[in-house]
């Protein structure tokens, strides 16, 4: 039986144009939920509403920038006005910057990395939060990384602002558990996104030595990082509180 415990429920996908963000959003909305699909990327934010709207998935395509206060504050006052709550957000837009050594490290790159992968998801929570709390009950899921855990060499900005992502979550889950809302972070592993490609086309050697490492040999495929997403979203996971879930 087709489940459908998304039914009617407003879920916000950041970084849905692409990747991770659009197969959640595609998740989302495969369980009933009307999507609120934002990103920079119009063009992706277009495939990824054509995608959902298909098999008969409702979804709204918003373009923001997550870095940007004013833009996420107008996100989530047309949020409230087209639907009035907000039931899911999954803050999952991100940028993985240049890799230098820190000496190296250009300083505008690394303040773009923190703004898109941290700033985000602080603004975004700011700003969700009433809205989630007016629900009596909903979720939060940040994106962070398995950068969050360890010091991948040349990627400072990066692994700063997971490690930032997964104490931002911790703060914001102890704040809300007692109002209803779960906040958990995902801690998703190499995974076969255009991030990846782009990454992996300047340096295919360490692309080749990374997915060698990994003991299932192979990275995993957006869908089903997507679906650990869902999952810390869902009433499957009602007492997972502050959690991160590497996958
Ligand atoms: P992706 O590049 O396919 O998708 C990221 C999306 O975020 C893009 O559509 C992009 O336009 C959007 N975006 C970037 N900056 C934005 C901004 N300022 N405002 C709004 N949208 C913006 O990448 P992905 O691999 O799907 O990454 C999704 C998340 O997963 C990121 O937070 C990334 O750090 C994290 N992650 C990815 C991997 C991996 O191996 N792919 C591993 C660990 C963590």
């Amino acid at each position: 039986m087709e489940l459908k415990d998304f039914d009617n429920k407003v879920v916000l996908v950041t970084g849905a144009g692409s990747g991770i963000g659009r197969e959640a959003a595609r998740a989302f909305a495969g369980r009933g939920a009307i999507v609120v699909a934002a990103d920079l990327n119009e063009g992706g934010l277009a495939e990824t509403t054509r995608l959902i709207a298909g098999p008969g998935g409702r979804a709204l395509a918003v373009t923001t920038d997550v870095s940007d206060e004013s833009q996420v504050r107008n996100l989530m006052a047309r949020l409230k006005k087209d639907f009035g709550r907000l039931d899911v957000a999954f803050n999952n837009a991100g940028i993985t910057g240049q890799a230098h050594r820190i000496e190296d490290y250009p300083t505008d790159d690394f303040d773009r990395v923190i703004a898109v992968n941290l700033r985000s998801v602080f603004l975004g929570m700011k700003h969700q939060i009433p809205l989630l709390r007016r629900a009596g009950r909903g979720a939060i899921v940040n994106t962070a990384s398995v950068a969050a855990l360890t010091g991948p060499g040349g990627m400072s900005a990066y692994a700063a602002s997971k490690h930032g992502v997964h104490g931002l979550t911790r703060v914001a889950a102890i704040e809300n558990a007692a109002h209803g809302l779960r906040i958990n972070a995902l801690a998703p592993g190499w995974t076969e996104t255009p991030m990846v490609a782009a990454a992996s086309a300047q340096n295919p050697g360490f692309a080749q030595l990374a997915t060698s490492a990994i003991p299932a040999k192979r990275g995993a495929q957006p869908s089903e990082i997507a679906a650990a997403a869902v999952w810390l979203a869902s009433e499957a996971s009602s007492y997972v509180m502050g959690q991160m879930l590497v996958v």
